[in-house]
């Protein structure tokens, strides 16, 4: 019979993955904790209208990326692409935006892309959203936050921060009329989808990767000759927060986003090291959405960083240590049934007094031989070897497995008495 496949675009992340995505989502919910930022957990499935009417019916997501399906009962529901909305749905109907108030998420999303290094169906990513205060101070936080974790991950040299205005809404009007005109009076250069824009969503246009639509776009009209006072003093005022703080930015007056509930500040953090799929985190300020979504005026801003592209950003610049991958400090080599059972009761032992230790015990039976190289497979440091000599001295044999330890004059292998077994392996893992 043939082999069911996963859908594609939606992968496995396989043992020798996990560690990097535990060391990012600890990390993340240190740091997110430190700041004062409480977790929410989400649905998956949200109804359909809420991302119509958040995410906006001309968007990419909207038009042809979303998951939707009818359930049983024929309501309309769709697998979330982002998690913005649904932690808006959730604040308002929960009552959460009386105070100002800081949240964090994170989790699957799903979006019918097509799928390529760092681009999948099913992608991670982790969300922080603050509501309630409409002053740029909150957005200098979210950055210094996000600076703070790219260092935390030995990726601070990687990634560069862009930030750009969009503007009130009535201000992006105005430049949208502006950039339509510049535009339509050279329709023939546009590319393809550029030219479907036009009329559906313009902005998008200005982060096209056509590079003789880019070449247009030098000639053409900028946001920031449109914005309106209050948010071109809010962009000011932010970049001099960034400046005080010793942040890095560039200012990329061609930088929107695919979603249409952003105002006033937006921004990305990018990096050259991963192809076309260059942006880790992505956000900016959205004062109107919990409004449109039924909640009072309540000003926010939020950014959402993708999961799989920072893992493979922190393989690429090396920081996550191989050590790290082992499954294993300590695997329990047994051969011959007095061996079994004086191993078993040994390693009983010491997980109770050395609870922190990974201890894997070998199952399955097998000569010395052959247990022993699924001890080094398993990236342990230290075998524990029980024979039948181990048995009759009521002893262990202590074996390092990794170069290193040999070279620190600790010497391969050694006789440990069955009673100072925990007593030295504390002393071995204590450095
Ligand atoms: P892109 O321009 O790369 O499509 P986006 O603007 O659609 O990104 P956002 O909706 O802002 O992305 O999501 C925030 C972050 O989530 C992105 O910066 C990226 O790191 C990640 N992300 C978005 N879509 C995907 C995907 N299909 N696969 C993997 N990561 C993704
Ligand atoms: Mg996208």
């Amino acid at each position: 019979m043939s082999h069911i496949q996963a859908v594609r675009g939606m992968n496995d992340i396989l043992p020798d993955d996990t560690p990097h995505w535990r060391l990012l989502e600890q990390t993340v919910s240190r740091l997110l904790a430190s700041y004062g930022y409480g977790e929410i957990r989400l649905p998956v499935v949200e109804k359909t209208e809420l991302f119509r009417r958040s995410i906006g019916e001309v968007t990419d997501i909207v038009e042809r990326e979303m998951y939707s399906f009818d359930d049983r009962n024929g309501d309309s529901l769709t697998l979330r692409p982002e998690g913005t909305a649904g932690c808006v749905r959730a604040a308002v109907q929960q009552g959460l935006l009386g105070v100002p108030r800081r949240l964090w998420y994170a989790g699957p999303m799903f979006r019918y892309e097509r799928p390529q290094k760092g681009r999948q169906r099913q992608f991670h990513q982790i969300g922080v959203e603050s509501f309630g205060v409409a002053s740029p101070d909150m957005d200098a936080e979210h950055l210094l936050l996000c600076a703070r974790l790219w260092r935390a991950l030995g990726l601070g040299d990687s990634v560069e921060l862009q930030i750009n205005s969009l503007g009130s809404s009535a201000a992006r009007q105005a430049y949208r009329s502006a950039l339509v005109s510049y535009l339509e009076a050279r329709v023939d250069d546009l590319d393809e989808d550029s030219r479907r824009r036009l009329q559906s969503n313009p902005l998008r246009i200005l982060d096209s990767k056509v590079p003789q639509t880019q070449a247009l776009l030098d000639g053409a009209p900028t946001m920031a000759d449109y914005l309106d006072e209050e948010s071109s003093t809010d962009f000011a005022r932010l970049c001099e927060l960034l400046q005080a703080a010793g942040q890095a930015y560039v200012v990329n007056p061609r930088l929107v986003r695919g979603l249409d509930y952003y105002n006033k500040t937006v921004y990305e953090w990018v990096t050259t090291r991963l192809g076309a799929q260059g942006t880790v985190c992505g956000g900016g300020r959205y004062d109107a959405l919990v409004e449109q979504l039924g909640g009072k005026p309540t000003p926010a801003v939020g950014f959402a960083m993708g999961m799989e592209r920072l893992v493979l950003l922190m393989a690429e610049t090396g920081a996550i240590d191989s050590a790290d991958k082992a499954l294993a400090d300590v695997y329990a080599v047994a051969v011959g049934e007095a061996a079994q059972l004086a191993s078993l009761a040994a390693i009983e032992s010491v997980r109770d007094q050395l609870p922190e230790l990974a201890i894997v015990q070998h199952t399955g039976g097998g000569n010395f031989k052959n247990q022993l190289k699924k001890a080094d497979r398993s990236g342990a440091r230290v075998a524990l070897i029980w024979g039948e000599d181990e048995v009759r001295s009521q002893s262990v044999t202590l074996k390092f497995l990794r170069e290193e330890a040999a070279q620190e004059g600790k010497s391969g292998q050694q006789a440990v008495p069955r009673e100072q077994l925990e007593s030295t392996l504390r002393a071995v893992f204590a450095d």
